[in-house]
């Protein structure tokens, strides 16, 4: 169940009714105190009966809202209706039941007592702009750390205020007076009554007007000093809250400048180093997703160029095996030899592209099945050279020969996955030379390791070539629709899996040279 606040929160109608009660409530209990007390406690007691009847509806009335004109306009009213009734409804019902003691027993004329009533709804109206000052105070503090502190300083003064009242009172030959008169009476209801009245509620009545006073004189200056005492931490402070917004926003540069060694210095290197590792972990993310949007792009570019590349070499066989079917019976011997030599290339072809793929997706796990060992270079580029040779010469009059020095050391490396290699190289170099041009394998032992090079002087390959020949299926602007873009890629893959590194150079129009590195066998 919701708890109803007793604060500003009922009707004005019911406020003044209420203050109407509690009016006639004190009017009754100091009737009481007729012939006990001295005629001058009932004329503190009006004070209080005023005070009092003012105070109640300020605290229980709800508070407008809206317009201030408006708001100003309501409480104008109020405070009329509270005047009004403080002297039309109050005194006559005092008058009524006989409660009226106060008025006739003091000294004073009866319009003095009216002009104490009717500042009663001024009072309301002054006390209630002091309520919506506050509001607005509390709610200044609240928001800018320069208007707390000034707040925490006027605490203080109102606690030394309220000292300097009551000491004040104590020792004005008031209190004395006051003192006398309430030891005055016998009776101890009334004497208790009376003490009330004439020491506490002139003190709280003081106390409220000094802390008034002195709060609206302190404040300024108050402010003036907090501003410059807490300009210094309350800029360093915004300069940090700032650069925090920043960094919500999205500006993961943002840094607060570390000024001083203070608490506020520890905030702002504290937050330099969240914002330095948020950036560096945001960095680190934006890379792991780039690579991971490359992986499945390259993976996607793979399958693709599979399937593009499975297709033709399928769609050869299948034509030539529905052609062979079809004329089974009128083919001449020499065509049905034709067509199976047909396929027996495609086939070929199909299964050097399953075992280039299945190396390199080996390659890629990290599981190439390698046998290492001492491989003499030597003999291995001899065999290779003499195997490509003949056909080189026979084909396209390109020659291809081998310089090698004498005593070349061994290499750590597969022999069957480096003759590989030589070929491959080899096999590009003849493709990519025209009649006439000549292919040379090189090999020596450079820096501790192993370097072969193949040279021709060929077309040699275009700058915007260059940089991607290494990568699967990628295939330059020379080059023929029946390879598939594998052969450089796999050299790749494997030289670097023995250990080893390849490179390139290349002129257009005059050659390339093709180099691998192996570590020796030592
Ligand atoms: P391909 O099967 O097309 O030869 P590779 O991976 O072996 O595939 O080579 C990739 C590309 O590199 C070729 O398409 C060609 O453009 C270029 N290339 C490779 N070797 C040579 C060379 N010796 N001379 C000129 N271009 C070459």
């Amino acid at each position: 169940m919701k708890r109803r606040s007793f604060l500003w929160c009922i009707h004005p109608l019911q406020g003044l009714a209420e203050s109407l009660l509690l009016g006639l409530f004190i009017l009754a209990a100091t009737a009481q105190l007729e012939g006990y007390v001295d005629p001058f406690v009932f004329q503190v007691a009006a004070f209080f009966l005023c005070g009092c009847c003012g105070m109640w509806p300020v605290l229980r009335i709800r508070l407008p809202q809206g317009d201030w004109r408006r708001q100003l306009a309501w409480e104008m009213g109020v405070g009329l209706g509270l005047s009004l009734m403080m002297v039309a409804a109050l005194t006559a019902a005092g008058d009524a039941l006989g409660w009226n003691v106060i008025w006739r027993l003091n000294n004073w004329d009866r319009a003095a007592c009216d002009a104490l009533l009717i500042c009663t709804g001024a009072g309301y109206v002054l006390t209630r702009g002091g309520v919506r000052l506050w509001q607005r105070w509390n709610v200044l503090r609240r928001q800018r750390l320069l208007w707390s502190l000034t707040h925490a300083q006027l605490t203080v003064v109102v606690f030394f205020d309220f000292l300097a009242a009551l000491i004040f009172f104590f020792i004005t030959p008031y209190s004395r007076t006051a003192y006398d008169i309430w030891t005055q009476t016998s009776n101890p209801v009334a004497a208790f009554v009376t003490g009330l009245l004439v020491t506490l509620f002139p003190a709280l009545m003081l106390v409220t007007l000094i802390t008034g006073i002195s709060l609206a004189v302190m404040l300024p200056p108050l402010a003036v000093l907090s501003y410059f005492v807490a300009r210094r931490t309350t800029r360093r402070l915004e300069t940090l809250a700032g650069a925090a917004a920043a960094l919500r926003a999205g500006d993961y540069s943002a840094r607060a400048p570390v000024e001083g060694e203070d608490e506020v210095a520890h905030l702002q290197a504290d937050f330099n180093a969240m914002a330095e590792k948020l950036s560096q972990a945001l960095a680190d993310l934006k890379r792991e997703r780039d690579t991971v949007a490359e992986v499945l792009q390259s993976r996607r570019d793979l399958v693709a160029n599979v399937s593009h590349e499975l297709r033709t070499p399928v769609a050869t066989l299948r034509a030539s095996i529905e052609t062979a079917l079809d004329q089974w019976e009128t083919l001449p011997p020499s065509e049905t030899r034709q067509k199976l030599a047909v396929m027996e290339g495609e086939i070929q072809r199909l299964s050097g592209l399953m075992d280039d793929l299945f190396v390199l997706s080996r390659a890629d796990v990290g599981q190439l099945p390698l046998t290492l060992a001492a491989v003499a270079v030597g003999p291995l580029v001899t065999q290779a050279v003499n195997a490509l040779a003949p056909l080189a010469w026979q084909t396209g009059r390109v020659t291809v020969t081998a310089e090698l020095p004498e005593n070349l050391p061994t290499v750590l490396a597969d022999s069957r996955r480096l003759q590989q290699v030589v070929v491959n190289l080899l096999r590009n170099a003849v493709r990519y030379t025209p009649p006439g041009g000549l292919v040379v394998v090189l090999a020596a032992v450079e820096n501790g390791l192993m370097r072969i090079e193949v040279r021709d002087t060929g077309e040699g390959i275009s700058p915007e070539d260059l940089p991607h020949i290494w990568e699967r299926f990628y295939r330059g602007e020379n080059a023929g629709t029946e390879n598939a873009g594998l052969g450089l890629a796999l050299v790749k893959e494997l030289v670097e899996a023995m250990g080893g590194q390849v490179a390139v150079e290349s002129i257009p129009g005059r050659g390339s040279c093709f180099s691998l590195t192996l570590p020796l066998n030592e």
